[in-house]
């Protein structure tokens, strides 16, 4: 293994590859999972069982497309490559072929804003990237293009990608996603899903800023934001 050691950051991707199959929301060898490091990022090589996956299966791809050690990085290197180098926010990715996720972006549509959380998304939408070929340069533009102001996207007859500061995040949101397009499926199948207008969206994006623990001390736009019950210590 060339290159600098990396070793916690690559348990770390071995360890969400593995974790990504287990939960439900990947199998085989689909989908590729990665870390940003300061001189590039580590992602899982091509092709290559998660659970076989040892410490020089996370392949060193530095931001000119070059790698390190005897292993292809996978065939996706350059959608990750992409990321990384547009959104300073993002420190993993994690792309899957999940069932609901995979079918959904079979119809080449983007799903709107049916349900409140397609917020985790980023915006009022989960956008479909146009079809490519897999593994091609063509592929990461129309990523881009389905990510502008946006964490997650399906991926035209194929899956869905998204990206996060840590693996927890950036597993929760994946099943979030997977999720919402399960729900989705449902609902159109069912019937006609009711939209949320953009104004109730701007408000629930609002609203996400001071969601959950830490909701209570967040300074962010305090007019629309969630509202405890009064403390009683
Ligand atoms: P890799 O095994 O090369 O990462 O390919 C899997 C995949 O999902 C291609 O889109
Ligand atoms: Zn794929």
């Amino acid at each position: 293994m060339k290159g600098p050691g990396y070793t916690s950051e690559r348990q770390a991707v071995i360890k969400a590859s593995i974790a990504m199959n287990a939960c439900g929301i990947n199998q085989g060898t689909s989908g590729n999972v990665s870390a940003r490091v300061p001189d590039g990022f580590l992602v899982t090589a091509s092709g290559v069982s998660y659970e076989k996956m040892e410490l020089d299966h996370v392949v060193h791809v530095t931001f000119d497309g070059g790698y390190y050690g005897d292993h292809l990085p996978s065939s996706e290197w350059r959608m990750h490559m992409d990321i990384y180098k547009e959104k300073p926010q993002a420190r993993n990715i994690i792309h899957v072929h999940s069932p609901y996720a995979t079918a959904i972006s079979c119809l080449r549509q983007d799903i709107p804003a049916f349900h409140y959380m397609i917020a985790v998304a980023g915006g009022n939408s989960l956008r479909c990237a146009d079809y490519a070929t897999f593994g091609t340069e063509r592929l990461s533009k129309n990523m881009m293009i389905a990510l502008a102001d946006r964490k997650a996207c399906l991926l035209a007859n194929h899956g869905m990608i998204c990206f996060g500061g840590n693996f927890e995040q950036t597993l929760g949101l994946a099943v979030e996603i997977e999720t919402l397009c399960r729900q989705y499926a449902i609902a159109a199948q069912t019937g006609k899903p009711a939209i949320l207008g953009d104004e109730e969206m701007d408000l629930v994006l609002a609203k996400f800023q001071t969601y959950g623990p830490a909701g209570a001390q967040a300074e962010y736009n305090q007019t629309n934001a969630v509202v405890p019950p009064h403390r009683l210590d």
